[in-house]
């Protein structure tokens, strides 16, 4: 299995980041898309998957760390896009849920970003939170597709239209959380070859212990919850979800 999306660059796991990898990988996860959050952290994920190959670099400017960025850090990226491994552009999007980062600037971090990934043909990795409308218009705006929307909670209406676009998902914790009904019917509505699954760790841990650190191992249990939703072996979801991954990050080719 391919992890779609985890923060393994985290402070929170520079402990035991090794260990924890090794446990996840014990358990069936082989690999991990992780992307940066700013250019702050731009060094630090480059010389961890260079130590570590299971480590899949993606370089982006994450709108929830908006007052941290700068005007010039989008050359920066772009500079940073060109001469370093990378699978994607992100993670970069939109956050309308927190009040008070402003929405004219996240958008144009956003569409400065989706002009990167087009221009260097590269996927975007998206954080759409209370604003899949917003990230769909942006897409189409600049006509370019070419993306997952990682946690994705979007209406079947919204869902379709993303869909038509060949538009990819990826869903973690949120699944083995039986009070999350919506989202389960969500899932079941989704073609497979849209699907990938995420841990985001080490934010977003399972129920019911929400406050704890989110694991990479935890990636097992979300594919048994979802293998369940969708009524299918565990086995086929990881074939299914690993194909999806691959395919989307073009990882087949890259190794
Ligand atoms: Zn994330």
């Amino acid at each position: 299995m391919i992890d779609a999306h985890i923060h393994l660059d985290d402070s929170r796991f520079d402990d035991d980041r090794e260990a924890l990898i090794k446990q996840a990988q014990d358990a069936g996860v082989q690999k991990f898309i992780v992307p940066a959050v700013g250019v702050n952290g731009f060094e630090k994920l480059k010389n961890l998957s260079e130590v570590n190959k299971a480590i899949i670099p993606a370089y982006g400017l994450h709108p929830y760390f908006l007052n941290q960025h700068q005007k010039s850090d989008i050359q920066r990226l772009n500079d940073w896009l060109q001469t370093n491994d990378r699978c994607a552009v992100g993670e970069c999007g939109l956050d309308y849920f927190i009040k008070d980062l402003d929405k004219n600037l996240q958008q144009f971090y956003f569409d400065a970003q989706i002009e990167l990934a087009k221009k260097n043909n590269l996927p975007l990795i998206l954080h759409a939170r209370n604003a899949v409308d917003a990230v769909y218009n942006s897409l189409k705006n600049a006509d370019y597709f070419n993306a997952m929307i990682h946690s994705y909670n979007g209406s079947i209406e919204q869902t379709k239209k993303l869909l038509e676009h060949g538009i990819k998902f990826s869903f973690g914790g949120v699944l083995c959380n039986p009070k999350a009904t919506k989202i389960h019917e969500l899932v079941k509505f989704f073609p497979s070859d849209s699907i990938m699954l995420e841990t985001d760790a080490p934010d977003q841990n399972l129920y019911p212990d929400f406050k704890l650190r989110n694991l990479p191992v935890n990636l097992l249990k979300i594919a048994q919850y979802y293998a369940e939703l969708k009524g299918k072996t565990l086995q086929r979801v990881e074939d299914e979800t690993t194909e999806v991954t691959e395919t989307f990050f073009r990882l087949k080719s890259a190794s």
